[in-house]
């Protein structure tokens, strides 16, 4: 079982929560100069990294709101949590 911290809750069980695909992805723009292979990259293509990682985190069963979470998929260590407003961390400081 996971402890995660909700930055609005605070700590609570992983049951409460959602993980809902990696974090800071970034729609390609303008879409009449995206090609078919960019597409599929940005729908489908994950990095799935030995490692740190960022993900977007949904409390469903509590304040419903979204976060970032930096995950070792490694371990499951949380290392950082921040809102979604925040930017991302640079992760070789963590
Ligand atoms: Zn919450």
């Amino acid at each position: 079982m996971m402890l995660i911290t909700c930055p609005f809750c605070g700590a609570r069980d992983e049951n409460e929560f959602r993980c809902a695909d990696e974090g800071h992805i970034i729609r390609p723009e303008p879409y009449t100069d995206v090609s078919a292979e960019q597409w599929a990259d940005y729908l489908f293509y994950r990095d799935n990294p030995k490692g740190l990682i960022v993900e977007r985190w949904h409390h469903q069963h509590g304040c419903g709101l979204w976060f970032n979470v930096v995950r070792d998929t490694v371990t499951h260590e949380i290392k950082a949590i921040y809102e979604m407003t925040e930017p991302k961390p640079d992760l070789e400081a963590l």
